[in-house]
């Protein structure tokens, strides 16, 4: 009986037990929360309405590297598959003689990048400088090229003479286009009388009417990433960015803040319609494509560059692939930052169908990249052929057809 008596309590109190773990997977170290709520710091929710803390201490973000035990097919991608031209070129540091420019041209054969364009923001002697050591490569003479800077220091009485004056100089000394215009254009440049220099200034528009005039392509950075205007909390994407480099942080009652700025980019857009524009870094609307292809569709003098957003071309395969279709005459690639190992990374996406990949800047993105496995007329038109028709100062020979 006294045995009895104890089984049946163990069989009570297992059942109990048991019904009690199923209502709470991870027992007394879940913490339930009502609906809405989110689980507390350090804690994750593990079954509908249930936090739960890992048993050892987590790791920070920065020593999380779980491998992928993924096994999908893989196309590592060297090479381009067709010539391609980098129009968001910044390989500064290797145009400063005819050796360095020997070993940009091996750099660059090595990608089957055929040609690069400077986009420094180089006006006067200092363009005159760099393009005659250009010339005097043997190796590189027709395969770097240059953009114009415009000085936006002091619009007031006489600036868009002296600026067209300055441009139509530039161009007769080989510059092919205008740009890259920073960042500081629209957020930090003052004119003349001390107000902040709004894009659509239409004390501008002199220089932006030349450019068109000159057949000049026009190209401009505005902003920064969305991200970087929101308070760097652990909801912020690029948290981990903008605590590596805070400098890059906007605080969030600054002004103009990003939609601010988009505005007036857009107005500077819309008033010169016979100016092409193409806005670096997808104009920060890779993370939107619907919002780039509305613009896309209200303003045909608009191009957009791929440089430093693969990160969000990447994360939505389908969408992107296409938007890439959809808008394959007004796509150009660009680099941006000059490493050459991370080039092959835009061949991968843009090229195959690959899965799951790593992306080579973990601190932009902590997700993995897809291939949105362009088709071969679409990729000659990013690679070249719209640089090509939108700048025809460029070598226009010898490309494939
Ligand atoms: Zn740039």
């Amino acid at each position: 009986m006294q045995n009895f008596r104890a089984l049946f309590l163990a069989a009570f109190v297992a059942t109990f037990v048991g019904s009690q773990l199923a209502a709470q997977p991870g027992g007394d170290r879940a913490t339930p929360i009502k609906p809405g709520e989110s689980c507390p710091p350090g804690t994750t929710e593990i079954r509908p309405r249930s936090c739960m803390g890992p048993q050892d201490p987590a790791p920070s973000i920065l020593d999380y590297r779980p491998r992928s035990t993924l096994v999908a097919p893989e196309h590592l991608v060297k090479k381009a598959r067709y010539p391609a031209i980098d129009f968001h070129g910044h390989p500064q540091a290797l145009l400063g003689s005819v050796e360095s420019l020997a070993r940009l041209g091996a750099d660059l054969d090595a990608l089957n990048v055929r040609m690069i364009v400077v986009a420094n923001n180089v006006s006067g002697e200092q363009l005159k400088q760099m393009i005659a050591t250009i010339k005097a490569s043997p190796a590189m003479k027709d395969r770097v090229r240059v953009l114009a800077g415009i000085n936006f220091q002091n619009v007031g009485q006489g600036w868009a003479e002296r600026a067209v004056a300055q441009l139509e100089a530039d161009v007769a000394a080989g510059a092919v286009g205008i740009g890259e215009i920073g960042k500081g254009f629209g957020q930090t440049i003052k004119k003349a009388n001390g107000s902040r220099l709004a894009l659509d200034d239409p004390e501008l528009d002199p220089i932006w009417q030349a450019a068109a005039r000159l057949k000049l392509p026009v190209f401009i950075h505005t902003g920064d990433p969305q991200e970087f205007y929101q308070p760097v909390n652990y909801n912020n994407e690029r948290w981990l960015e903008l605590e590596l480099f805070p400098g890059r942080r906007v605080s969030p009652d600054q002004h103009p803040n990003f939609e601010e700025l988009m505005k007036e980019r857009d107005n500077l857009f819309r008033r010169n319609p016979k100016t092409t524009f193409v806005a670096a870094h997808m104009g920060w609307h890779a993370n939107d494509l619907g919002r780039l292809g509305r613009m896309m569709d209200e303003m045909p003098n608009l191009y957009v560059d791929v440089g430093a957003v693969l990160y969000d071309i990447g994360r939505q395969p389908r969408t992107a692939h296409d938007f890439f279709i959809k808008y394959q005459d007004r796509i150009l690639f660009g680099k941006d930052s000059y490493q050459p190992e991370e080039y092959p990374y835009y061949w991968r996406v843009f090229e195959t169908n690959d899965d799951y990949f790593d992306y080579y800047r973990h601190y932009h993105a902590f997700w993995k990249l897809y291939g949105i496995g362009l088709p071969d007329e679409v990729l000659k038109k990013v690679y070249y052929q719209n640089v090509l028709r939108i700048t025809p100062r460029l070598p226009q020979a010898g490309w494939p057809r």
